[in-house]
C-alpha cells in the first residue's frame, strides 16, 4: 500500500497575513517590504493584484513602482509572520505528527496513517484547507500524492484555496506536460543545463536512461529522473524531530555606510541579541564567532575566532565580534554591511569548569539576559534592549531578510 503524502502551501504568505491584520489592503496591489527608506529596499512579496502589474519578489521597489504607480508598500512583520506560521501548523497536527515545515508557509504531511479516522487523502486536505481559512483566515492550496516531490508540485498546480491530486495512475499525463523547472530542487542552473539539451519537460527527464542524466548532472540528475518517474521514497519527518541548525548568523545593510569601529558595536550588539534570543530557543552555545564586513566597494572578508567558553550571551558574541573588527579590519573603505555569525554549536549549557579564579562574568550575564528576554517575549522586542543598540542609528527601522525567503 502507497503512502499518502499532502504538500501545504499558504498562498501569497506575507501579503495575506498583512491583509488580516488590515483588511483594507486586500483591495489594492500590494507588496511587503524592507525598510522603504533603506537604499535596498525590495519587494519581499506580493498579493494577487500587484502580481496582476508584473510586480516581482526580490526586485528594487523603484522597479516594482514603475510597473504599477499605485503600489502600496507595507513594512514586513517578520514575528507576526513566525506566530500565524505555528498555528497554521498546529491544525496540520492534528491529522498526523509527521508535519515537516519547508521554510515558513510550506508543510508536508504524511497521514497514510491517518485515513481510517479521517478519510481518504483528498478529504483530508479539504478539511485542513476549510480549517485554516474559517480558524485563520488564510487560505493554502493542498497537493496529495504518494511522495513528496509531486505533492509539492501538486500544490502549485492550483492556487489560491486549492486541492489538486497527483495519483499513481493519472502522473504521466498530469505532470509530465509540465517544464523540468517545476521540479522539486530544479533551479536555474540546472534548468538550463537541461535546457541546453533540449529537455523540457518532465517527461523529457522521465523518458531519457538515469545514467545519461547522471553523466549531464551527477547524483543529482539520478535524484530527478527518479522524481520524474514517481520515485521518491523521502519520509516526511516527524514534527517534534527538528534538526539543530550548524550556525546562526544575522547580518544587516546599513542606511548609511560606518566609518569606524565605535559606529559598528551598537549594530554588532543588535545583530548579536537575535543571535542570542536563536541560541536561547534553540537551547544551544556557540563555541565560535565569525564576522563578515562588506565594504563600500562591495568587497567581503571574513574573520572568526574561537570564544574562550562556548556561550549564548549576546554581549560576549558582539564582545568577540567587536575584537575581531578591530584586530583585523584597516579601514581601507567604510563598511556597507556587517554579519554576524555564532557558529561551532553545541547542545544544551556545557559545564562550566569550576575554578577558583574562573570568571564570574558569563554567569551573572546569563541571568541578567534570561530576565531581558523573558521581558520581551512578554512585552515585545521593544520593552528593553541594550542601551547599545540606541546608537545604532546607521541601523535601518525594518531589518530586511533575503528574498528567497518567502516563496510565493
Ligand atoms: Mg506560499
Amino acid at each position: 500500500m502507497g503512502r499518502v503524502i499532502l504538500h501545504c502551501d499558504l498562498n501569497n504568505y506575507y501579503a495575506s497575513v498583512e491583509a488580516l491584520l488590515d483588511p483594507r489592503l486586500r483591495e489594492v496591489p500590494l507588496a511587503v517590504c524592507g525598510d522603504p527608506e533603506s537604499r535596498h529596499g525590495v519587494v519581499l512579496a506580493k498579493n494577487q493584484i500587484a502580481k496582476g502589474y508584473g510586480v516581482l519578489t526580490g526586485e528594487a521597489l523603484w522597479q516594482a513602482k514603475r510597473k504599477c504607480p499605485g503600489l502600496v508598500c507595507v513594512l514586513a512583520h517578520h514575528r507576526i509572520y513566525e506566530e500565524y506560521a505555528a498555528k497554521v501548523r498546529a491544525i496540520y497536527c492534528r491529522y498526523t505528527d509527521q508535519v515537516e515545515p519547508f521554510g515558513i508557509d510550506e508543510c508536508w504531511l504524511d497521514v497514510t496513517g491517518s485515513r481510517r479516522l479521517f478519510g481518504s487523502g483528498f478529504e483530508i486536505a479539504e478539511r485542513l484547507r476549510r480549517e485554516v481559512r474559517e480558524e485563520i483566515g488564510l487560505t493554502i492550496s493542498v497537493g496529495v500524492s504518494f511522495n513528496k516531490a509531486f505533492a509539492k508540485l501538486g500544490s502549485d498546480l492550483k492556487k489560491p484555496d486549492a486541492t489538486s491530486c497527483i495519483t499513481e495512475a493519472n502522473f504521466r499525463e498530469v505532470v509530465w506536460p509540465l517544464p523540468a523547472a517545476y521540479l522539486l530542487f530544479v533551479g536555474g542552473a540546472t534548468a538550463k543545463k537541461l535546457a541546453d539539451c533540449g529537455i523540457r519537460t518532465i517527461g523529457d527527464v522521465a523518458r531519457l536512461r538515469s545514467r545519461d542524466l547522471q553523466h549531464l548532472l551527477g547524483k543529482h540528475g539520478v535524484r530527478l529522473w527518479q522524481y520524474a518517474n514517481g520515485i521518491d521514497n523521502d519520509p516526511v519527518r516527524l514534527f517534534t524531530d527538528h534538526r539543530p541548525p550548524k550556525s546562526i548568523s544575522h547580518g544587516v545593510t546599513c542606511r548609511e555606510d560606518l566609518t569606524h569601529a565605535e559606529e559598528v558595536w551598537p549594530i554588532f550588539r543588535h545583530l548579536a541579541q537575535d543571535t542570542g534570543r536563536k541560541l536561547r530557543a534553540e537551547q544551544m552555545q556557540a563555541a565560535t564567532v565569525q564576522i563578515t564586513l562588506k565594504g563600500a566597494s562591495l568587497q567581503v572578508k571574513q574573520y572568526q575566532a574561537p570564544l574562550p567558553e562556548p556561550t549564548r550571551s549576546p554581549q560576549l558574541i558582539a564582545e568577540a565580534a567587536q575584537a575581531l573588527l578591530i584586530k583585523h579590519y584597516r579601514w581601507a573603505e567604510p563598511l556597507r554591511a556587517v554579519t554576524v555569525a555564532a557558529t561551532n554549536l553545541t547542545q544544551g549549557k556545557a559545564p562550566r569548569q569550576l575554578l577558583l579564579f574562573a570568571d564570574e562574568r558569563p554567569e551573572k550575564l546569563d541571568k541578567v539576559e534570561d530576565v531581558m528576554y523573558g521581558l520581551q517575549e512578554r512585552f515585545g522586542g521593544q520593552a528593553l534592549f541594550s542601551a547599545a543598540e540606541l546608537l545604532a542609528d546607521k541601523l535601518p527601522r525594518h531589518r530586511e531578510k533575503l528574498p528567497e525567503e518567502e516563496e510565493s
